[in-house]
């Protein structure tokens, strides 16, 4: 009999966070040699040019302004009513399809997604995402006993792999009535990469031919850094071809308030529903506000004010917004730097069009990180590559990156 206590089905389960790990090595770094010396690319939380994570200051400003009843007082488990309505158009801007919608208060983005996967895929099922992925996709769906299935995001020519795509949602429903898709566009996390709106038709068309043959299939897409990926209404002009889909293609959006309010530790997102069928949404709301209660009871009511105060004002949203395209002006700037030097060194990047991360593919990218302590530089090692957190290195640090990455891949 075994020593421990967990249950025999949660023996074992351990969370193997090579980014934490690499903060650390990063930390102690910077104990020894101080901060100027260390490039520090493992941080996924938008810096300032000293290195400090910032807050957008209309937030600062809105949520030190907010009474204490807003901090200690209970919320409904789907959330605010303002907040409901105001966070779909958050998720939508100009760019809203024809459909009925609805949303779900979420634990961050994280609890979107948690909730998503509950309620969209059956036990033992496989969910599918693209090979550049949010590590946590895998655990999210073993504690709740799913497979994360993946296919090539990239084929030959560096676009979106839509072969790839096509086939492995043909060999799922093979074996599942049903399948949920995770899609993490725009600003993808780990690599910056974008579906366009042409692999968005494609997508939809592969969807559309399963589900004319009986299946039924939810696309969740994750939006959660999006408020850095461009003009607010160009990034999201694939929203618009969801309308009028058919009953059994379902859209979900998995939105986050840590990076477009800077509000990563305050725990606030959402789950937002588009469908052409009113029953769905009511469906939705129903199995939302059932999970919602079951996991985190409620979210963080000043979070959820704080949106709604800002979206009702013209002029704090205006505010909010110059002040996210200032962030978002200074990581361009600095991807930039790395993305001509890399071109420059030849060194191979998956294709980057915006958002907090930059990836280096590699099969060994634990040892490449190790040599790369040798010049003071600490990046993720993931499973598929090295990556690197543009939305924390000032623009003065990241001359030379590129070229070592080159070097210390080509010592390995
Ligand atoms: N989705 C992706 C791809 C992420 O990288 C993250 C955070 O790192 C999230 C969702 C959720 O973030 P949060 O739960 O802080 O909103």
């Amino acid at each position: 009999m075994s020593t421990f206590m967990t249950a025999a089905s949660r023996e074992g389960k351990k969370i193997n966070d090579v980014v934490f790990s690499a903060g650390a090595a990063a930390r102690a770094a910077i104990e020894q040699y101080g901060k100027e010396k260390v490039v520090n690319a493992t941080v996924g939380c938008y810096g300032d040019d000293d290195e400090n994570v910032a807050c957008l200051p209309v937030v600062e400003k809105v949520y030190r302004s907010l009474p204490m009843s807003d901090f200690i007082t209970y919320a409904p488990p789907v959330g605010l009513e303002t907040y409901r309505h105001d966070v779909i158009d958050a998720t939508f801007e100009d760019q809203r399809p024809e459909g009925y919608t609805a949303a779900v208060a979420t634990a961050g983005g994280t609890g979107a997604v948690h909730i998503a996967i509950t309620n969209y895929s059956e036990v033992g099922d496989k969910v599918l995402t693209t090979d550049w992925r949010w590590a946590v996709y895998d655990n999210l769906c073993a504690e709740v006993g799913r497979q994360l299935a993946t296919f090539a995001m990239l084929d030959d020519t560096r676009s979106f792999n839509i072969e790839s795509f096509s086939s492995s949602v043909a060999a799922i429903l093979q074996e599942q009535d049903s399948i949920l898709i995770m899609l993490n566009t725009p600003a993808n996390n780990p690599t910056g990469f974008a579906l366009s709106d042409r692999d968005w038709d494609e997508v939809l068309d592969v969807c559309r031919f399963h589900e004319k043959k009986g299946k039924r299939i939810t696309i969740l897409v994750d939006i959660a850094y999006i408020a850095y990926a461009g003009e607010k209404n160009e990034v999201r002009s694939f929203m618009k071809k969801f309308s009028n889909l058919p009953e059994h293609i379902f859209v979900l959006f998995a939105y986050s308030m840590s990076k477009a309010f800077t509000l990563y530790g305050q725990r606030a997102g959402a789950l937002v529903g588009l469908s052409s069928s009113q029953d769905v949404i009511r469906e939705f709301e129903e199995a939302g506000k059932y999970s919602a209660r079951t996991s985190w009871s409620n979210v963080n009511r000043a979070a959820m004010t704080l949106l709604s105060v800002i979206r009702r004002d013209p002029v704090l949203l205006k505010e909010l917004e110059a002040e996210e395209t200032g962030f978002f002006r200074t990581i361009c700037d600095r991807a930039a730097i790395f993305m001509e030097e890399a071109k420059a060194c030849e060194l191979n990047v998956i294709p980057y069009k915006a958002g907090f991360f930059i990836s280096v593919p590699t099969t060994v990218s634990a040892a490449a990180c190790e040599k790369l302590h040798d010049d003071l530089i600490f990046a993720a090692p993931l499973a598929r590559g090295i990556r690197l957190g543009v939305c924390s290195i000032p623009a003065y640090k990241m001359s030379g990156v590129a070229g070592k990455i080159k070097k210390a891949l080509e010592a390995v």
